[in-house]
């Protein structure tokens, strides 16, 4: 039996939240008469999360709920949430009622009148710590700068999707954040509506300095990947080729003052920079003919595109 939506939730160590999260969407869903799934992914939770949904799946047949073997981060978890939703449209959110499921017609609205692939929440007065809004203005500010997406709240999973643009999205790391990102370079169109954010209510944040400082490392691959992916050579040749020619120069030049001026090399440092640089720039050279080959063995590979239609 297929549906019209599914609701995408991951929740690690959310005992006290999943129960309540479940009645609030089925409340939200209601007036909407669409048929539609629960998908909960409990992501190697060590509390009772996954014994609480369990039960609750016991009393109604849209609820599904799939336990990751560990944690395996909420991108993994949504990206597992993707593989097995079975509606035409998709809706993430959080587990811990930060996200308002009242929000979910209101995207879902978006998303068909507008003609959107994805509709994204913008937590525009967001309850959370302080120094996690900090973060986050800062966060947003050099994505803005980085990719060419520019949506207001890349970080806030609460969002409606067409089915087709999530088949094919890689979600590892802490990427989760940059999906709009990704999803803009594939030519989707990107909305976005403000939406409601409440406080945490139970259990705390899972997202600790260190896991933000891996999201911002993930950020620079994924600005990286944006702009140079197609054509590696492109940047890492063009260094070379810089580097390899400062060489060059420096080399004649050296070359030049020792046969026709006698001028001896060893006391010139400038002698080591000049051959560093040549070396570099070979470097530099091989790894983009490199990097160029191996993009075209994976886009070699069966029903690899570097196209969507
Ligand atoms: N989450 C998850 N796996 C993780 C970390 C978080 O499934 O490794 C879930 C978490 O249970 C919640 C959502 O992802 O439902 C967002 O996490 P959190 O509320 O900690 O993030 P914040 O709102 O503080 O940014
Ligand atoms: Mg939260």
């Amino acid at each position: 039996m297929s549906v019209e939506l599914s609701i995408v939730i991951p929740a690690y160590n959310e005992e006290e939240s999943v129960v309540p999260c479940y009645w609030e969407v089925i409340e939200a869903l209601k007036p909407l008469g669409k048929s539609y799934e629960i998908i909960f992914l409990d992501d190697g939770s060590t509390d009772s999360t996954f014994e609480k949904l369990n039960e609750l799946s016991k009393t109604d047949n849209r609820l599904r709920v799939l336990k990751l073997r560990k944690n395996f981060g909420q991108s993994a978890a949504l990206r597992a949430g993707f593989d097995h939703a079975e509606g035409r449209y998709i809706i993430t959110m959080d587990a811990d009622l930060q996200n308002d499921p009242h929000d979910i017609p209101l995207l879902l609205q978006k998303l068909e009148s507008e003609d959107f692939d994805v509709v994204c929440g913008w937590r525009y007065s967001r309850k959370d710590t302080f120094s996690k809004k900090v973060y986050s203005k800062f966060a947003n500010y050099l994505r803005k700068k980085l990719t060419h997406e520019q949506i207001h709240d890349s970080g806030c999973t609460l969002r409606a999707y067409k089915k087709e643009c999530v088949n094919n999205l890689e979600l590892y790391g802490e990427l989760h954040r940059y999906i709009p990102a990704m999803l803009g370079w594939k030519g989707y169109r990107i909305g976005e509506i403000k939406i409601n954010h409440r406080e945490r209510q139970y259990g705390k944040t899972k997202y600790n300095w260190k896991r933000l400082f891996r999201g911002f490392l993930d950020l620079l691959v994924v600005a990286f990947w944006e702009r140079y992916s197609v054509r590696p050579m492109h940047v890492f040749g063009g260094a070379g080729l810089v580097f390899g020619f400062l060489g060059f120069i420096i080399s004649m030049y050296l070359g030049i003052m020792r046969l026709v001026y006698g001028r001896g090399l060893s006391d010139r440092p400038l002698f080591l920079v000049g051959i560093l640089l040549i070396i570099v720039g070979v470097q530099f050279l091989a790894t983009g003919v490199l990097a160029d080959i191996l993009l075209k063995i994976y886009y070699g590979q069966n029903g690899r595109k570097n196209y969507l239609i």
